[in-house]
């Protein structure tokens, strides 16, 4: 089409770029979409405490059930969500969903478990981050207690004291706050300085080489002894393995998550292992 109007074949028409735009389109009236008729779901990925061998909680990890392209995992579209706002209402969601799953097992349960929910830096531009979760809590009849916010530090955050002063206040609410994905971002001494957390959740990249990489052994040690300083929790993410297990205990970690324990399952099927389990977990 562009070249015949052209004449000498030179065009700023491109059609693999015009495609990418309609697929950005697309992927983005499916989003809008996905919220109305409830394709979003929450899979759960338990966290066991390596003191007492149980499952302390569980993080809510969002997946979308696409009519066409089937089951997608976040990658493949939360970064269309954020650059087109819809990750406001769908944040909104997946705390509600979190809130309401944990408000479930610790009537299950007695005192539950605590439920982890993601959310994006980006957020913290576009929304009234501190409401989202008072109405999630407060919806849900949710003790704040054992809902934890995992922030990850893999984005760059442009407005550090904007949003320490939104941690501050979710921190009011009770509510725990996590950075996850620690230790390979761009400022993580900065954000343990800065921001009122809890937690630090090791990314999994530091864990995914132990027990034979110093390096990685000499960082998580680091981490836990900042961390426990602090008075924080160290929680290792990705644990594959029983050597990895091991590892990252005798390195005193508190908390691991990864395959090793489960995979991300359904509500239902953690659920159901929560049931079974006052039975200390496998390997562990
Ligand atoms: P994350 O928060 O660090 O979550 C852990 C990711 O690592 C999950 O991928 C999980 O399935 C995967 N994982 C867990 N254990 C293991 C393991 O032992 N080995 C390996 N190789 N991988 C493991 P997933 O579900 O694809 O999520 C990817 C990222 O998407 C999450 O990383 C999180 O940053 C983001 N995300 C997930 N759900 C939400 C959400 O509701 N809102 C926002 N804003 N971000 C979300
Ligand atoms: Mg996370
Ligand atoms: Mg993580
Ligand atoms: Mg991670």
């Amino acid at each position: 089409r562009a070249k015949s109007e052209g004449g000498n074949g030179y065009s700023f028409f491109d059609p693999a770029m015009d495609r990418a735009a309609r697929e950005a389109m697309q992927l983005e009236a499916d989003l809008r979409s996905a919220l109305v008729r409830g394709e979003f779901e929450l899979m759960w990925q338990p966290q066991v405490c390596l003191a007492t061998n149980r499952i302390v909680g569980a993080e809510g990890l969002l997946r979308w059930h696409h009519p066409e392209r089937g089951l997608l995992a976040p990658g493949a579209f939360l970064g269309a969500a954020e650059e087109t706002g819809l990750i406001t209402p769908i944040t909104a969601w997946v705390l509600r969903a979190a809130a309401r799953q944990g408000a479930a097992w610790a009537r299950l349960k007695g005192g539950g478990i605590r439920v982890s929910a993601n959310i994006s830096p980006s957020l913290f531009r576009q929304a009234d981050v501190r409401g989202l979760v008072a109405a999630a809590i407060d919806e849900a009849g949710l003790s704040p207690e054992i809902f934890d916010i995992e922030l990850t530090e893999r984005v760059p955050m442009d407005d550090l004291e904007k949003v320490a002063a939104t941690l501050r206040e979710l921190r009011e609410l009770g509510v725990c706050l996590s950075i996850d994905d620690f230790g390979v971002g761009y400022s993580s001494l900065v954000y343990v300085k800065s921001f009122p957390v809890q937690r630090l959740k090791i990314d999994r990249s530091f864990v995914s080489q132990l027990p034979e990489n110093h390096i990685d052994a000499a960082i998580v040690a680091g981490v836990v002894s900042l961390g426990h300083n602090l008075g924080m929790r160290v929680v290792a993410e990705g644990v594959e393995t029983q050597e990895q297990l091991d590892t990252v205990r005798a390195l005193g970690c508190d908390e691991i998550q990864g395959y090793f324990v489960s995979y991300p399952v359904t509500a239902s099927a953690l659920e159901q292992r929560l049931i079974e389990a006052d039975a200390p977990v496998h390997g562990a």
